[in-house]
């Protein structure tokens, strides 16, 4: 295996590096004071490609491999998680299901402007009382005459409430032939369809600048050219779509333990304790070292994962794999950074204590770690 970067993902992410140092890194912690979704930022990515990543150039986006994907979001998310988070969610769930289930028409419709950067994505599966069981949606849509009837409600949607959001695409039940209510398909709901409703933004221990929402359904009409694919496949469609989602969260996981890394590796060589920087005492070394050795570890895992998705190759379990590992070292290396910086690290002055509060959501979004090992275990034949 070869992960070394072609000539068009190293352009990317040097582009991604600039655009992150000169352009995100300095708004970063009004994003976070403001707890608002920086789509200021979002659209000059767009304006950059970088929102159609995923896509290819037919349908307006720049068609980078997943390794390029990976390899950008590593420059990004150094800046700032929250916008990287916003832009992770629109680039694999928010636009994917329209690109790989969507017919032409409909990606001409919904996801040219998604890709060319003009509009943000959201992926609408989570509900008050089905998260990781998915199967367990109470969200219905009912076919009649030329379209489905929808009513429900989604819980903890990314990217649907901005000033950049056109909608959601949603997963709901429907009423299979003989009646029994065991399918789902996918649907998508325009911004401003009447009957679809959202709630304020929720504020969380991190992501505060991500725009996360409660959508509400109730009577909301939309014709038959909103059906995404096989009205009997939208659950294997939405499965399929977090397997890259979940390469994504691993990058994302990667891009914060460098963060933190390079945060109190800087700290631990300026900050004197008895008499010299603390980073000559062992204990301080060590933490070090071991961050930096899980998260080489953690990447090989998530490169390999992205560079089988570019092969064709299956990559259900190395993407779980990747996930439950990247998210379990960005979590437990942000913990030791704030420690390595003692009292300061706990203060949100502070960017590494900003990182902390945005790793834990790492271990919980697009499948919670326990899902992650239910994923692998199956896949081993459990
Ligand atoms: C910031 C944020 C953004 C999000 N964005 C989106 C979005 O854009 N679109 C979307 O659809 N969803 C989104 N989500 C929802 C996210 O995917 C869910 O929170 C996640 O899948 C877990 O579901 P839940 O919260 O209902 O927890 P639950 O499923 O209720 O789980 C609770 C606990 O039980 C454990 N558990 C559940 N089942 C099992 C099992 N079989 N074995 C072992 N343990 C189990 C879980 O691991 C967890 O620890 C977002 C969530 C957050 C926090």
């Amino acid at each position: 295996m070869d992960f070394s970067l072609t000539e068009a993902e190293r352009d990317l992410v040097s582009l991604c590096r600039d655009f992150a140092q000169k352009e995100i890194a300095p708004r970063a912690p009004l994003a976070w004071e403001d707890a608002r979704c920086p789509t200021d930022l979002l659209r000059e990515m767009g304006a950059l490609g970088l929102l159609g990543m995923l896509i290819p150039e037919e349908w307006g986006g720049i068609g980078m491999s997943t390794v390029g994907f990976v390899a950008a979001m590593e420059q990004l998310g150094l800046a700032d998680q929250s916008v990287a988070a916003a832009w992770q969610a629109h680039v694999t769930i928010g636009s994917l299901p329209l690109y790989l289930f969507g017919n032409d028409a409909q990606r001409e419709r919904w996801l040219r402007p998604l890709a060319e950067g003009s509009a943000l994505g959201a992926f609408g599966l989570t509900e008050p009382d089905a998260g990781s069981d998915a199967r367990g949606i109470r969200t219905r849509a009912e076919r009649r005459d030329g379209g489905w009837l929808i009513n429900g409600q989604k819980a903890f949607i990314s990217n649907a409430g901005t000033d950049m959001s056109f909608g959601v695409t949603l997963l709901a039940r429907t009423d299979s032939a003989d009646g029994d209510a065991s399918e789902f398909a996918t649907l998508v709901v325009e911004k401003d369809t009447p009957g679809f409703t959202m709630g304020q933004k929720m504020r969380g221990i991190g992501w505060r600048g991500l725009d996360t929402r409660e959508l509400f359904f109730d009577d909301v009409w939309v014709d038959d050219d909103h059906l995404i694919g096989d009205p009997a496949m939208g659950l294997s469609q939405f499965l399929s779509t977090l397997e890259v989602g979940r390469i994504s969260i691993a990058a994302l996981s990667l891009s914060l333990t460098q963060a933190v890394l390079d945060l109190a590796l800087e700290y631990a060589r300026e900050r004197r304790q008895f008499g010299q920087p603390i980073s000559k005492f062992q204990a301080i070394q060590f933490k070090l070292a071991d961050i930096a050795t899980e998260l080489e570890a953690a990447r090989w895992l998530t490169y390999r994962a992205a560079y089988l998705r570019d092969i064709g190759e299956p990559f259900l379990k190395e993407a779980s794999m990747a996930k439950l590992k990247a998210s379990r070292v960005a979590t437990w290396a942000a913990s030791e950074a704030v420690q390595i910086h003692g009292g300061l690290g706990y203060m949100l002055e502070t960017p590494v204590a900003r990182f902390y509060c945005d790793s834990k959501v790492l271990e919980i979004g697009e499948g919670t770690n326990e899902i992650q090992h239910v994923v692998i275990a199956r896949q081993l034949g459990c």
